[in-house]
């Protein structure tokens, strides 16, 4: 068995996998998102945890930033407040096992490779997560890509808007802002303010207050046919669908998984982003292309993959 960590903005997730990708205990935990010295801790706490009740071997630790091509340290990570840490000792030393650390969207890519949506991909497939922020994962020729300093596979901070709205990551203009979560709950808050009669659904679920309007409301209100939240569900898709046309001009993978919390709302999302993918595609007249997935594990992709991945350390 191995552990498997999946470290979010908001909440921390930890696992036992078997060798099938099978998880056999799971626990979770909120992410203590501005201090980097807690965060670390209660990762240590819940390997300690995990391991007690297993026998395990090593650990994958995933976590959403910008991970060193040594695999050993954080080197960035806009929702948290790691900035050149080196978590990879610092969790090896505390727990006696070894470690890998991986980015969060590359762990969730290798899950859905090796144990769900992606099994039909052959040896390529690219991954899309589209939650608060847009992550990525790549897999050619059955390996994940890692690039050159471990940073292969953002298309979230690739640039969509010349001097756009302005990213965590520093820049202006990034996917992210137009594509993830974040945006659709942007769009919904803003036609509620500019539009409120015909804002009227949105506002009732969320007690009046534009503010008040969250991700998951927007998915029900679009469930429930409210045109306001549809229009921002199409917006974010259109963005998703028109980087997954990019990613195939770049990469050709056979299979596209559109994974994430806000993939959730299934349909509602993809109907769109595969309309724009299609769209943006059609100028290559009959040329075969990746057709789009939902991801099967959903938000225990991260675990299982960190944990499989920390297989190559025993
Ligand atoms: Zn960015």
């Amino acid at each position: 068995m191995t552990i498997g960590i999946d470290i979010g903005g908001t909440k921390i997730a930890g696992g036992v996998v078997a060798p099938d990708g099978q998880v056999l205990t799971l626990t979770r935990a909120d992410t203590p998102a501005y201090d980097a010295t807690r965060t670390r801790g209660v990762i240590v706490d819940m390997i300690r945890e995990l391991g007690a009740a297993h026998q395990v071997t090593a650990v994958g630790v995933g976590a959403a930033g910008w991970i060193d091509a040594t695999r050993d340290r954080v080197r960035f990570a806009p929702h948290l407040a790691w900035r050149d840490e080196p978590l990879r000792d610092h969790v090896a030393a505390a727990v006696g096992l070894p470690v890998a650390v991986e980015n969060d969207a590359n762990a969730a890519a290798w899950a859905e490779f090796r144990f769900g949506a992606g099994q039909a991909a052959g040896e390529s497939m690219a991954l899309i997560t589209v939650g608060t922020g847009i992550g990525g994962g790549l897999i050619l020729g059955g390996r994940l890509l890692r690039g050159a300093h471990g940073f292969a596979g953002e298309p979230g901070h690739q640039l969509a808007v010349p001097d756009g709205l302005p990213c965590g990551c520093g820049r202006r203009g990034c996917l992210e802002q137009y594509a993830s979560g974040q945006a659709l709950v942007r769009l919904a808050q803003q036609a509620a303010v500019e539009q409120p009669a015909a804002a009227e659904g949105l506002l009732e679920l969320a007690g009046g207050s534009p503010e008040q309007i969250t991700g998951p409301l927007v998915t029900t209100a679009a469930r429930a046919g409210d045109k306001l939240a549809r229009e921002a569900f199409e917006q974010i898709g259109w963005w998703l669908g028109s980087c997954l046309a990019d990613l195939v001009q770049l990469l050709d993978p056979r299979l596209l998984v559109v994974g994430g919390g806000v993939a959730e709302a299934g349909e509602l999302l993809l109907a769109p982003a595969r309309d724009a993918y299609q769209r943006a595609l059609s100028q290559r007249g009959e040329l075969p292309a990746a057709s789009i997935r939902p991801a099967q594990l959903g938000n225990v992709a991260g675990v299982v993959g960190a944990a499989d991945l920390a297989r190559e350390l025993i």
